[in-house]
């Protein structure tokens, strides 16, 4: 008799934007003619820069013939590929090893594969407000103990909050915890973590055996060269930290798929050798990945060439251009508005201590403007709004202008 993992049934009911799409189509029945402007997707819209697209021509081309053609390669990714990330760290000053890098089809499966090579026993924190992959893989591997729909959250797992007294960014768990997910430049709050942040939480991962899970999908929004793009930069991390990144992101491949993640060799876990975690992680790829299409490959090893980084920085750099936009027309609002500056997201107060979902009523029937209700990533994100900056310059002045002629503050937030 076959029995379902029943811890999918644990899972708080996948309901921010199924119910942000419901909303959505009820507002356009009841206004027909108006149309929506949506502020509220992480997903890029800008098309490929030219090196990328070469690249992608050159892997397909390669299929063609006999001489060049490759079926299966390696599950830990293209050689070729993982020396060039190694060399890219290097020019950040991390020294890393080819083979310490596992190409993926995304950041979002390897943060939620890489709970796999963890004992179930281990008590898990995470950020709240977070993106929602890290708390849901560990509900579904039984790890996260049972929801509590008043608090909002689950009973096993440890809850960070990210607020504006702590700069959105947590302070390092007074109680003893063993995996630690962190995200910096953070989706949803736009928060960056500086060095001295990462720090204590790598002094913590050490003196407790704690292994953080760094997900820096968004470091290439980093401008400003005092904050860390990689937690490696922090002394000692490779002995306590796995890193996962993509090139959704920076260049565009949210549809491509391409992302890897570092597990060093000198990573220890309490009950683990050097090099062991490598292995695992290793051995976990290859029974359960065939490796990164290499087509796609090919795409990334194009957006490392120097004119593929001038392009992809032209990308993040439009983007910014957006966010500066959004945030300055918040700001002439009177709306209190955070992150913005070294990240994609912007995340504002609510006016008037509205409710998450409040507020995405109001902006939809004011302006028809989309947004996420920050309650969505946790509930300490109650209150809070987030709005990206992932979209068409001409839909971001249009639905910043719509907030500033229709949006109706009574009181300054
Ligand atoms: N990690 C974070 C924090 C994200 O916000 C996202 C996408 O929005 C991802 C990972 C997904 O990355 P990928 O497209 O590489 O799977």
């Amino acid at each position: 008799m076959a029995r379902i993992n029943e811890h999918y049934r644990t899972l708080s009911a996948g309901y921010l934007f199924p119910e942000i799409a419901r909303r959505s189509r009820t507002f356009l029945e009841e206004h027909p003619g108006r149309s929506l402007m949506k502020l509220g997707i992480g997903n890029t819209t800008e098309p490929l820069t030219p090196s990328v697209i070469a690249g992608l021509h050159r892997g397909v081309g390669k299929l063609a013939s006999r001489d060049s053609y490759s079926g299966y390669g390696d599950e830990q990714g293209n050689s070729d590929l993982r020396e060039t990330l190694a060399a890219y760290y290097a020019g950040r000053g991390v020294k890393l090893k080819a083979n310490e890098f596992f190409i993926s089809d995304g950041a979002k499966p390897d943060s939620g594969n890489i709970q796999s090579i963890f004992g179930l026993d281990n008590i898990v924190a995470v950020q709240d407000p977070a993106y929602p992959v890290y708390v849901d893989s560990n509900v579904i591997s039984g790890r996260a103990g049972s929801f509590n729909r008043e608090e909002g959250r689950y009973g096993k797992l440890h809850y960070m909050p990210c607020n504006e007294e702590n700069g959105f960014f947590p302070e390092v768990p007074k109680v003893k915890v063993d995996l630690i997910y962190l995200c910096s430049p953070n989706n949803p709050t736009g928060a960056v973590a500086t060095a001295d942040q990462l720090k204590g939480f790598v002094d913590y991962a050490r003196s407790n055996k704690a292994v953080i899970i760094y997900d820096a999908s968004y470091a290439e929004y980093i401008s400003d060269p005092s904050l860390p793009r990689t937690i490696f930069e922090i002394e000692g991390a490779e002995t306590c930290a796995i890193e996962i990144n993509s090139l959704s992101k920076f260049s565009g491949f949210t549809g491509v798929r391409l992302g890897w993640s570092i597990v060093p060799e000198a990573l220890l876990a309490e009950d683990s050798e050097p090099g062991e975690l490598n292995a695992l992680w290793n051995r976990r790829q290859c029974t359960f990945f065939n490796g990164a299409s290499n087509v796609v490959q090919e795409g990334a090893l194009a957006v490392f060439s120097p004119e593929g980084i001038a392009e992809s920085r032209q990308l993040v750099a439009y983007y910014m251009e957006n966010a500066r936009i959004i945030r300055e027309g918040l700001v002439s609002l009177g709306l209190k508005v955070f992150g913005g500056d070294n990240a994609p997201y912007l995340w504002l107060r609510t006016p008037g201590k509205m409710s998450s979902w409040d507020f995405f009523d109001k902006l939809l029937e004011e302006t028809s403007v989309i947004g996420t209700p920050g309650s969505g990533f946790g509930p300490a994100g109650e209150g809070y709004f987030r709005l990206s900056s992932f979209g068409h310059r001409e839909d971001i002045i249009r639905a910043v202008e719509s907030i500033k002629a229709n949006l109706k503050l009574q009181e300054k937030a």
